[in-house]
């Protein structure tokens, strides 16, 4: 598909001024080799009214939002597009409060819901899974210290972590919310996240037993030790930058439903932290958001997603 993006945000402010451009752009992200009736898989259509498409052959309206994020939308397309483009762009996002201020959105609800919206778009299905070089642990966040050993601590949200290794240098990272540190757990998340035959690192946690069978797996200390941060120093670097940004967000309060979405746009700015180019993160996720399923505000408050 050809990457057509904004390099810059005068060139979105100036591309996006109108309605009709974001309705042409996602026209184009939706159908890039032209209209296809998502009911018949008929290519023609009329025209019916400005963001509506009608199949010539089974007759099917469809709106150019419909099956996307925007469906629905009671805010110009234009409002919503600004919201993306500053999700996408800022180096740390941005949260509701700020989203609202900027968009002069009438509450901090719908500023909320948005950026919710917005977190799902940040997952693609197509990405490619980890490989060569992978350090692997977990961690835990919010909830009272039991005293106990965290991986049998209770009331936290236990979180799967997985960075790749380039030399000195860290490659691209996956995190997921897992019920307990289990083997039940961590193998099916390494499974689902790493290539077969990667080399894991994890420290010596029995819950990462049977890793072998599948990957070369290098265990670096015995779980008892409590210097494990000199031995796997990149997932501990991102674990100690992810809480940073977490527990400072929500000042250590947040709804443990939600958690795997703020990780998913962690994880997302983090793999590209390097990219020079703000416009193709937004072009990203504007793919994302034309092929995303509408979300309900109760099916976004419910996390059921
Ligand atoms: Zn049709």
């Amino acid at each position: 598909m050809n990457e057509d993006f904004p390099k810059n945000e005068v060139e979105f402010d100036r591309r996006f001024r109108h309605e009709q451009a974001c309705l042409d752009y996602l026209f184009q992200l939706r159908w890039p080799e032209g209209f296809i009736c998502p009911d018949c898989g008929h290519g023609e259509y009329w025209k019916s009214a400005r963001a509506l498409y009608l199949c010539r052959k089974c007759q099917k309206q469809i709106s150019v939002t419909s099956g996307t994020i925007f469906h629905g939308a009671k805010k110009p397309l234009t409002v919503w597009f600004k919201a993306l483009w500053w999700f996408s762009t800022r180096k740390s996002g941005v949260n509701a409060t700020t989203l609202q201020e900027l968009l002069g959105l009438g509450s901090y609800r719908t500023a909320w819901c948005w950026l919710q919206k917005l977190r799902t778009c940040t997952i693609f299905p197509d990405r490619k899974p980890l490989s060569g070089e992978v350090e692997a642990d977990e961690f835990y966040l919010g909830g009272k210290s039991s005293g106990k050993r965290g991986r049998g601590a209770d009331h936290k949200c236990k979180v799967a972590v997985a960075v790749e290794r380039q030399g000195r240098k860290l490659g691209r990272l996956r995190m997921q919310v897992i019920d307990d540190c289990s083997s039940a757990q961590l193998l099916p998340f390494a499974k689902g996240n790493i290539v077969d035959g990667s080399r894991i690192s994890t420290d010596g946690w029995k819950g990462y037993n049977g890793l072998e069978k599948d990957f070369v797996h290098h265990r670096v200390l015995s779980a008892q030790s409590e210097n494990k941060e000199s031995v796997l120093p990149g997932v501990h670097l991102v674990i100690s930058l992810v809480k940073r940004v977490i527990l400072g967000t929500f000042q250590g309060r947040f709804d443990s439903k939600y958690l795997q979405r703020y990780l998913d746009e962690y994880v997302f700015r983090f793999n590209r932290r390097t990219s020079k180019s703000p416009g193709k993160r937004f072009w990203r996720i504007m793919q994302q958001a034309v092929c995303s399923p509408p979300l309900t505000n109760q099916a976004l408050r419910l996390g059921t997603t």
